[in-house]
């Protein structure tokens, strides 16, 4: 019965896609003027640079109120990439203000998904959910694909904000549904990480690990380093819930290494946070306290308050149990310091359950007692609070859910929607929430912080790395070595420049697209083959380079003639089965940072003689001078 169930859900969306597709091809017209789509896409890399174009050409923009408006959307976009949402919130509403809805209704819709967006960074999904339902009913009667994966994504995250999980999943499943596989502004591998946290917020660590995979195995082949150490976190914790310990530490050891490698510091104590419990849980204390003594030094430099009160509540919760009293009422001390009582009810508790145990650990058991009673009462007060509020969401949607049935194709989608509120998920999910009440609940707030993580970290990641390939850019790169070179008390280290042999005819024969797949194939199987100390850039075009700073000129040269003679087995181009790509290198030594220009060009005079010399060889600049 569910598996038909299933099956014709499937068909349905099968088709609702191809109408979509097709719908919206005609109706293509629907986007921002050409300069703002560049903005926007300027928007990934540089926001601070688009607000000072966007104040720039203001003036100009308010002779005209559709320009103005988009102006304004811009605006809101670039504040929220800055996490500044009440400045975003402020200019959707100025946007929303400058056009009349019924003249302009595909924009006025763009500008209020923005104006969603901007109320939940705010912490106002109540107001947001009417917004974003008002959105999404105008994409689907206007069959327009993209405003309504824009929308239900929206609206995914609003649920989940107001704990609606399973209304989260729901609409993150459609959207899962509706984007493309693979490339794509969004893909399914964004979303499936979506879905996977909220499997792992709602404890169905079992349903989040295949959705948690799909993201992992989609940015390890696309070398996204930054996305692959957020994806294996979660994968991680999901295998550390289901009691997969080797595995999980694997993953949480390797999410920390890469969260490390893109300089994400934060990132990497998320996973020692995590390694730091499982190393306790093995019995080894003191192991587990050094971690998180670590992890304590980068959220307080980066003052992270939820996960110092994290941190401070598990260092005090292991010192208590250690027996060292004065200690763990230290860490207690610090922990109460970063609660918020009022934005973290469940985590004000915990805290008060928690020095109840230590009152009671020094034998003030009345003490004890009279906070144990105070928190069941919180719990209490809690839960009929939140009850109410359900009841109240519930009924929204059922009013919504009314309105809607008027529309065929969507009476289908009502009978899922009350299939899926009598589910007993939603039970389950809500007394999970409440009977927890404990620091397992945590996991919220590390879904928020992990979601505005992941964005701030894109834009730098991207402003770092070269699109096509992920690997880092040539000024990245740049900077990179001269770190290097400054770690190592301004040492040598050594280079190589390596250009592929005769790409222009590939281009020309095969086409771009083959190049460009080349390029990425190259860059993955580079990558692979030197460890994670050695520091590797795309240079220009078809050009990159490396520094290792340690071992010396031949044996580099031994390691770069492996990797070549790899690339003849290892690159694999569809329906070219003989395409064979080769390239010339040239080596030279970097003494010093004040040295490292003429390095560079050392390393690349070498390589143009390997080039004269019949290419497809590696070339030290010491051998050509000699
Ligand atoms: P040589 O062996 O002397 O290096 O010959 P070559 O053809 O590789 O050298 P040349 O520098 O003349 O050509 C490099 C070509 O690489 C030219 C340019 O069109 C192409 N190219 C640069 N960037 C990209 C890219 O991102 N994608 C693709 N497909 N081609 C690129
Ligand atoms: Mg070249
Ligand atoms: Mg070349």
């Amino acid at each position: 019965m569910h598996q038909w169930f299933l099956q014709v859900k499937s068909q349905f969306h099968q088709s609702l896609i191809l109408c979509l597709l097709l719908c919206g091809s005609v109706l293509a017209q629907k986007q921002l003027d050409t300069r703002y789509l560049e903005w926007e896409k300027k928007l990934n890399s540089s926001p601070d640079e688009v607000l000072q174009i966007l104040d720039r050409s203001l003036p100009q923009a308010q002779n005209n109120n559709y320009q103005l408006a988009q102006h304004h959307y811009l605006y809101s976009q670039a504040y929220i990439a800055l996490t500044y949402p009440d400045k975003a919130l402020t200019h959707a509403e100025l946007g929303l203000k400058a056009i009349d809805k019924q003249q302009f209704p595909w924009l006025y819709h763009k500008i209020q998904i923005a104006k969603v967006i901007a109320l939940d960074y705010v912490g106002d999904p109540q107001q947001a959910l009417p917004i974003a339902n008002q959105v999404l009913t105008w994409a689907r009667q206007k069959k327009d694909l993209w405003l309504l994966v824009e929308a239900l994504s929206a609206r995914g995250h609003i649920y989940n904000a107001m704990s609606l999980s399973v209304n989260a999943l729901n609409d993150f499943q459609e959207a899962y549904q509706l984007v493309p596989k693979h490339g794509g502004e969004i893909n399914q591998a964004d979303i499936a990480a979506d879905i996977a946290l909220v499997y792992e917020y709602r404890s169905e660590d079992e349903l989040s690990v295949p959705f948690f995979k799909e993201a992992v195995d989609y940015h390890r082949e696309n070398n996204s380093f930054l996305e692959l150490s957020v994806a294996l976190y979660g994968l991680g914790r999901a295998n550390k819930n289901l009691g997969n310990l080797d595995l999980s530490q694997q993953q949480l050891e390797e999410s920390a290494r890469l969260a490390r490698k893109v300089k994400d510091y934060q990132g990497e104590a998320y996973a020692l946070k995590e390694l730091a419990g499982m190393a306790y849980k093995q019995g080894k204390t003191e192991e587990a306290i050094q971690m998180l003594k670590t992890t304590h030094q980068t959220f307080t430099t980066s003052n992270n308050k939820f996960m110092l009160l994290d941190t401070n509540y598990s260092l005090s919760r292991i010192y208590l149990s250690e027996g060292k009293i004065k200690l763990a009422e230290q860490f207690w001390l610090q922990a109460k310091k970063y609660l918020d009582p009022e934005a973290m009810p469940l985590q004000s508790i915990g805290i008060d359950e928690l020095q109840a145990k230590i009152l009671a650990s020094k034998g003030e058991y009345e003490a004890a007692y009279n906070k144990l009673l105070e928190t069941v009462s919180k719990k209490q007060k809690i839960y009929t609070e939140s009850s109410i509020k359900k009841l109240n969401q519930f009924r929204t949607q059922f009013d919504l859910n009314n309105k809607e049935k008027e529309n065929a194709v969507l009476q289908h989608e009502n009978e899922m929607q009350a299939h899926r509120l009598a589910d007993q998920a939603t039970e389950r999910q809500l007394t999970n929430w409440l009977i927890i009440a404990s620091f397992t609940s945590t996991l919220l707030l590390a879904f928020i912080v992990l979601r505005s993580r992941k964005n701030r970290l894109k834009f730098e990641y991207m402003a770092q790395h070269d699109a096509l390939t992920n690997m880092s850019n040539r000024s990245y790169c740049i900077k990179q070595i001269k770190q290097q070179l400054e770690i190592h008390h301004n040492n040598s280290l050594l280079l190589a420049m390596l250009d592929l042999d005769h790409f222009k005819h590939i281009n020309d024969h095969y086409g771009h697209a083959v190049g460009d797949e080349v390029l990425i194939q190259f860059s993955r199987i580079f990558l692979s083959h030197f460890d994670q100390n050695v520091i590797t850039g795309r240079f220009g075009g078809e050009e990159f380079l490396l520094a290792m700073s340690y071992g010396d000129q031949h044996q580099l040269k031994r390691s770069l003639e492996q990797f070549k003679e790899s690339l003849l087995e290892r690159i694999n181009i569809a329906h070219i089965p003989d395409l064979k790509v080769t390239f010339s290198a040239g080596i030279s030594r970097c003494r010093g940072i004040n040295d490292l220009d003429k390095a560079i060009h050392r390393a690349d005079m070498a390589m143009y003689s390997a080039k004269a010399n019949g290419r497809n060889q590696i070339i030290l600049h010491r051998e050509i001078t000699q």
